[in-house]
């Protein structure tokens, strides 16, 4: 696109108790996220696509393992930004996949937003969507 723009590979995740913060958060960004690729987890893709007319990749539920298909994503380099907001106040059955998720988000610099505020942060960042060098992630 114009100089300096960057299309970003990005992703939404939202716990149950937590969706629908995303769908209004989304609808709030709607603007910024529209150019990018976007992927989501089932459930959350639905309601999100639903309510704001993105277009978005589905990916399995989560708990069905769609946080492990965005983890492959991120160990091939093929995802830039997680917005995934987490409930911190219910246990998950699948934990293990949530862990696994930030753990190789952390070690590949994949940019995490794990709550609304963080989520602000990184969308009206001046590194968004800009094509700056980021970390070189591990190799
Ligand atoms: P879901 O998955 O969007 O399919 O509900 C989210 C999660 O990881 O719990």
């Amino acid at each position: 696109m114009t100089d300096g723009f960057k299309i970003s590979r990005i992703a939404l995740v939202a716990h149950d108790r937590k969706k629908d913060e995303m769908v209004s958060w989304a609808e709030q960004h709607k603007n910024l996220l529209l150019p990018h690729q976007l992927f989501a987890t089932g459930n959350t893709g639905s309601r999100v696509a639903e309510h704001t007319g993105l277009a978005i990749n589905l990916l399995k539920s989560g708990p069905l393992g769609g946080d492990q298909q965005l983890g492959a994503m991120i160990a091939e380099g093929k995802l830039d930004i997680l917005f995934f907001f987490t409930d911190p106040l219910s246990s998950m059955p699948h934990d293990v996949d949530v862990k696994a998720l930030l753990r190789i988000s952390t070690l590949q610099q994949t940019v995490i937003a794990c709550n609304r505020t963080t989520a602000d942060y990184v969308i009206l960042s001046q590194l968004f969507a800009s094509d700056s060098t980021a970390p070189d992630p591990v190799a």
